[in-house]
């Protein structure tokens, strides 16, 4: 076993942009893309790839109606012919045995029985009522994901709020994007992530803050491998990860003393006036009171808390120079911190100051995770209103009450709990019932033994999903069979704003459903359905979504239909009606296909200026001490694995490509400390829980800090229930713990 994690952590750490180069030009050598002739293909089609946010088009070869192989789509703007290993293998997930297949309905004995879809009909409705007759409607809540399609998101939140009366609902991009949604909105005045990945290659410096781009988003990582300006790629973040390694500077600071790196960084440009004075004068608020706040973070103070050099930071501080088209972006490492918004906003600031927005190779740029993370965003109306609306405004509910044809008085007037909040509520007794839509959060979920003994607080608990052997369906009264990617339809928008199609191309196994039929379905059970009698298609739900952008920033008016955005290589919002006949016919003039925001100055706060916005950083809620002396860290282990392992493990060719059983970084100085001298089983304990994993006694952790990959069960047993205030996303990526040797 020892043996097995230490051949493979290389292999691991190999796996970014040139393997992917390779995998695109000679897939034969790694044993993907032969067929047998029986399975050659008589057709193709194109389906946007749906694990990740980078939107990757594959093409998919059908024999008959079923997907036979697949390969990257060279006409495709994002991924110009290229796949990551998941994308490669996208359709190995569908066949695998324990699909789930047939509703199924927990027996007094805990064993599931199956029934028909007519007895879950029944049972679903009958509890989800008993519930809300004896605790009230908003006892009932969902959690849903940035997995599925933005139609059947937008007809899970219709369903949910205005039909079954539900108040809260959240999505698991909750775990992920909140904090740049939160960010953006404080400071741009909307959700607007405001790059397009052309940025890539036309930046001079490209800062990637709390992002390992190598494994988790390789194609992007190829985007800046083919940037011909040789910029500056800077990594900033604790651990030397595989991307870091391969960049050309890398700045480990000090787990969560990013706040205060980013305010020294603003002090620094301030005092060297590289300030882009013009545009701060014309389009942004604050600047003045921010460069008071920034006076504070004085070098001394930044390399202290950092633990940087001077030469370290003097050297990146002249890679910010004015000449320079710089582009930030950022991803978890920011985000599931505890001061998560503020830290965004702090990059923010620097994109504004220095005019590094709205121009090519610039930007403030977050990279989302799921596939469509950016759909749940503005569609799913759970915490927002659909379209990016508010549900506590009146113009926004009467708005959206006469698109959709309902009755203004069946839309809530306060917004829902986010997720912790939900959680916290089946503590408190609010929450009796839950709806968990393709999420996994008996994984995934921070301080996972507080989120199972609150299970025994539910009443009735569904699972709907492809697999009926996620942690969480094993927990539920009734799981749903729901169809996955490539065996249904709709769109999915990627971190650059990318509305793209997914198509089906297998039928889901045996009476599974897609998630858009069984929303329909649950809908006519209720007696809900006449509401959503023109909701028959997800191309239906499409228009409707386009009816419910329109005049909003992210309008999307102008795209007909699915079709259209087939035959432009998807479509970035904004595209308001009249723009896209322009925008189609231009198709051979990349600039059409690859749009960034703002180029006028002009933001989506009603004066049309940003903000700068910024607070005094705040000690992280667990710092260590002589009894938990380590930090732990948490992030992707590998780009094989996704999130809970529920899509990817299914792989034999995913499988081999990282270890299958948890292990843990450690830094040699900590590894000697504590006794360990070679890959032995490690105990790790925080307050919370212990689990033990492989010792992988390394560099790339700095003393002090151990890693460990989210993908394997046991993680959250350590991690911590703390949150980012404005966002509330959870705060996965710094708790106190300790290891020991193992005794087991
Ligand atoms: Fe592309 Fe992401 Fe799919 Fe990999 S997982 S092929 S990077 S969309």
């Amino acid at each position: 076993m020892i043996a097995q994690i230490k051949s493979l952590l290389p292999q691991i750490r190999a796996w970014h942009g040139p393997l992917t180069s390779q995998l695109v030009q000679e897939p034969g050598r790694f044993g993907l893309g032969r067929l047998p002739k029986r399975l050659l293909p008589d057709s193709t089609t194109r389906s946007i790839c749906g694990f990740c946010s980078t939107g990757c088009s594959l093409t998919l070869h059908l024999r008959g109606n079923e997907a036979v192989n697949l390969t990257p789509d060279f006409q495709y703007p994002v991924n110009l012919g290229m796949a990551c290993p998941k994308g490669w293998e996208a359709l190995a997930p569908l066949k695998a045995p324990d699909r789930a297949t047939q509703p199924l309905r927990r027996r007094a004995n805990g064993s599931f029985e199956p029934i028909s879809w007519g007895t879950a009909l029944e049972e679903f409705v009958r509890r989800m009522r008993e519930v809300q007759k004896n605790h009230g409607a908003a006892s009932t809540a969902f959690l849903s994901t940035g997995q599925i399609p933005c139609e059947e998101m937008a007809l899970l939140g219709a369903l949910a709020k205005f039909g079954m009366g539900m108040v809260h609902g959240d999505g698991n991009t909750r775990q992920c994007m909140a904090t740049a949604a939160t960010a953006y909105k404080e400071s741009i005045g909307f959700d607007a992530p405001p790059f397009t990945y052309k940025d890539f290659e036309l930046s001079d410096t490209i800062v990637l803050i709390g992002s390992n781009l190598c494994i988790a988003h390789p194609i992007l990582w190829q985007r800046i491998l083919q940037n011909k300006r040789s910029p500056a790629i800077v990594v900033i973040d604790p651990r030397k990860t595989e991307t870091a390694s391969a960049a050309t500077h890398h700045l480990p600071i000090a787990p969560k003393s990013d706040l205060a790196f980013f305010y020294g960084v603003a002090r620094e440009l301030i005092c060297r006036n590289w300030i882009s004075s013009v545009f701060v004068e014309k389009h942004t608020r604050g600047f003045s009171e921010f460069s008071t706040f920034a006076a504070a973070f004085t070098r001394e103070r930044v390399l202290r808390e950092t633990g940087l050099s001077n030469d370290q930071f003097e050297e990146f501080i002249n890679l910010l120079a004015p000449d320079r088209a710089v582009s930030f972006w950022w991803t978890m490492g920011v985000n599931q911190g505890h001061e998560a918004t503020r830290t965004a906003q702090a990059i923010i600031n620097l994109a504004l100051m220095t005019g590094n927005i709205g121009k090519v190779g610039t930007g403030a740029n977050s990279i989302t995770g799921q596939c469509n993370a950016m759909g749940s965003r503005l569609f799913s109306n759970t915490t927002n209103l659909f379209g990016g609306r508010d549900f506590k405004n009146p113009t926004d509910r009467a708005d959206v009450a006469r698109i959709l044809e309902i009755p203004e008085n069946r839309i809530p007037t306060e917004s829902s709990w986010a997720y912790d909040q939900i959680i916290d509520g089946i503590e408190t007794g609010h929450i009796k019932a839950l709806w968990i839509i393709a999420t996994n959060p008996a994984h995934s979920w921070m301080n996972q033994n507080r989120f199972k003994q609150l299970r025994e607080k539910l009443e009735f608990l569904v699972v709907q999903d492809m697999y009926h052997s996620t942690e969480t369906a094993l927990a539920a009264a009734l799981v749903l069979p729901a169809a996955g990617w490539g065996e249904k339809e709709g769109t999915f928008i990627n971190s650059e704003r990318r509305f793209g199609v997914l198509r089906k191309a297998s039928r889901a196994p045996g009476e599974a459903l897609s998630d858009f039929s069984i929303f329909r379905l649950i809908a006519n059970a209720w007696g809900c359905g006449a509401l959503f009698e023109k909701w028959s298609t997800p191309e239906q739900v499409f228009q409707f979504i386009k009816k419910l952008s329109a005049g909003q920033p992210c309008d999307i008016s102008g795209i007909k239909d699915y079709a259209m955005l087939d035959e432009a290589g998807g479509i970035q919002w904004p595209c308001a009606e009249g723009a896209a006949s322009s925008q189609i016919s231009n198709l051979k003039f990349q600039i059409e296909q690859e749009r960034r925001l703002f180029s006028d100055g002009r933001f989506f706060h009603p004066d049309g200026k940003a903000r700068f916005i910024f607070e005094a950083p705040t000690p992280v809620p667990e710092p260590v001490n002589a009894e938990y002396p380590l930090t732990l860290l948490t992030g992707r282990g590998s780009s094989s694995q996704w999130h809970t392992l529920t899509r990817t493990a299914k792989s034999g060719v995913l499988r081999k490509l990282s270890p299958q059983s948890c292990y843990v970084e450690i830094h040699p100085s900590d590894a000697a400390a504590c006794g360990i001298c070679g890959q032995e089983t490690l105990t790790i304990e925080s307050r919370r829980g212990r689990i033990t994993a492989r010792a992988w006694i390394t560099t790339t952790v700095p003393p002090g800090s151990v890693f460990v990959p989210m993908h394997y069960p046991e993680i959250n047993r350590l991690t911590l229930s703390a949150v980012d205030p404005y966002s509330r996303q959870p705060a996965y990526k710094a708790c106190a713990v300790r290891v020991s040797p193992s005794l087991i």
